[in-house]
């Protein structure tokens, strides 16, 4: 069932789900589909969480469409679950088996999404960073989030609320089709158990200071790197580097960009290894003979499934993988190339190699470290939530709990939707 915004009664027996990402929507369709009544809040205007942003994913390189509109029509079909997007949780009352949540619910100001607004969009002054290209496009203050939004509706940019594109949004559209002076609601609703999905947030390169990110524009992150190879992202599609468009002959990928370091993140992030290799995939399909170099500490392609990839990988004579740690950046203000600096830990050699593109393997943070959650959940040192099963009640699930890839995150997510149940069970 997708939202109305509307309060609903709350039934004794229901879950909430916070976080409308590939663990929150497997959490919530699980829970669903055996018949409990679901709350699915996201604090985005729309589903799909990361990877919504990806080009590929793992273990078919799917385009995210695949997964995410399976997920979709399924939460469409089942009636027991309430979507409501522009939510945050604000406080949970009570104990396992009877909590009283308290949702915030931001103003969408669109109600009515029927009609084309196309036109009236291309007419709007003001150009906002895309976040879903991180910044590599710009949207308009009346916009739809991506091509994969769900639900797929219209919203206004409280950017834009003051400016001249509210008034020409207020005059183009018909009475009742916006609401520009909404303001946010408050709903409370009882659940039984709450599922933690809030996922991940890509490391902040340019905390990284030997690393360049942020000073030099050919060096971007493997977040950017999806987006530039996706169909819908800021070239619609065409990898090509940032400070002249060019097709890149020569691209370096760093690994562990921030992470197993004790100044960043110090433990491994668990999917950056298989990004890279993926990544060298989408630039071997657009670039026959670019060379390719891989600088890393160890490779970390669990299972066999990830293993054989990697053989793959390497049978190519322009991938060359580098066992050694990047120490240092620089440009050549000239061409713009970047040199990258490393010792190869085999060989003791220094290596230095001049690319045209370099990507960072940034890793993943917990988003819920630098948004604190409204309530108090045991956390890892690193901003992890523990799950206390003993106590059950809450659940986290996914990279809320440990950084994941989509696949191990919808094992996780399925199974502690049943330990949501359970506590609906034996409360
Ligand atoms: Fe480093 Fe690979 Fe672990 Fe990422 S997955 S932190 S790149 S070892």
């Amino acid at each position: 069932m997708t939202e109305d915004n509307e309060t609903t009664p709350a039934a004794g027996g229901s879950i909430l789900v916070v976080g409308g990402g590939i663990s929150g929507l497997t959490a919530a369709i699980e829970a669903a589909e055996v018949g409990y009544e679901v709350f699915l809040v996201e604090k985005e205007a729309s589903l799909g969480g990361r990877v919504a942003q990806l080009n590929k994913y793992f273990p078919k390189l799917c385009p995210p469409t695949c997964g995410l509109e399976i997920n979709y029509r399924r939460i469409k079909d089942n009636p027991n679950i309430k979507v409501l997007t522009l939510t945050e949780v604000e406080k949970v009352d009570g104990s396992p088996g009877a909590y009283e949540v308290t949702l915030k619910i931001k103003p969408r100001y669109v109600e009515d999404n029927t009609t084309g607004y196309d036109e009236l969009i291309e007419s709007l002054q003001t150009e906002l960073p895309n976040d879903h290209d991180f910044g590599m496009s710009t949207t308009k203050g009346l916009y739809v989030p991506h091509d994969m939004a769900f639900p797929y509706k219209y919203v206004v940019s409280p950017d834009i609320l003051r400016t001249g594109d509210a008034k020409k949004i207020k005059d183009a559209l018909p009475e009742g089709a916006v609401d520009l002076d909404a303001q946010p609601k408050s709903m409370k609703i009882n659940v039984g158990a709450v599922i933690w999905a809030t996922g991940w947030t890509p490391y902040d390169a340019t905390k990284i200071d030997n690393l360049g990110f942020g000073q030099y524009d050919n060096i971007i992150t493997n977040m950017m790197m999806e987006r530039y190879a996706s169909s819908n992202g800021p070239t619609r599609g065409k990898i090509i580097r940032p400070s002249d468009r060019k097709e890149p002959e020569s691209i370096a990928f760093v690994q562990c960009a921030g992470s197993r370091d004790e100044n960043h993140l110090p433990y491994c992030s668990y999917i950056c290894c298989m990004a890279s290799l993926k990544q060298a995939t989408y630039i071997r399909e657009q670039y026959p003979e670019a060379k390719i170099y891989i600088f890393y500490i160890d490779l970390r392609t669990p299972g066999q499934r990830y293993e054989k990839f990697y053989k793959q990988i390497k049978e190519d004579e322009n991938i060359f993988f580098i066992k050694g740690k990047v120490a240092e950046v620089s440009e050549d203000p000239a061409t713009r190339n970047i040199t990258v600096v490393a010792e190869n830990a085999v060989t003791g050699e220094k290596i230095h190699q001049t690319v045209e593109l370099v990507v960072l393997a940034t890793g993943m943070q917990p988003t819920a470290k630098d948004n604190p959650l409204p309530v108090n959940l045991k956390t890892d040192e690193n901003g992890f939530i523990v799950n206390d099963l003993d106590k059950g009640g809450m659940f986290a699930v996914g990279c809320a709990n440990k950084p994941l890839d989509v696949v191990s995150s919808n094992q996780n997510a399925t199974g502690m939707a049943l330990r949501a149940i359970q506590t609906l069970v034996n409360r």
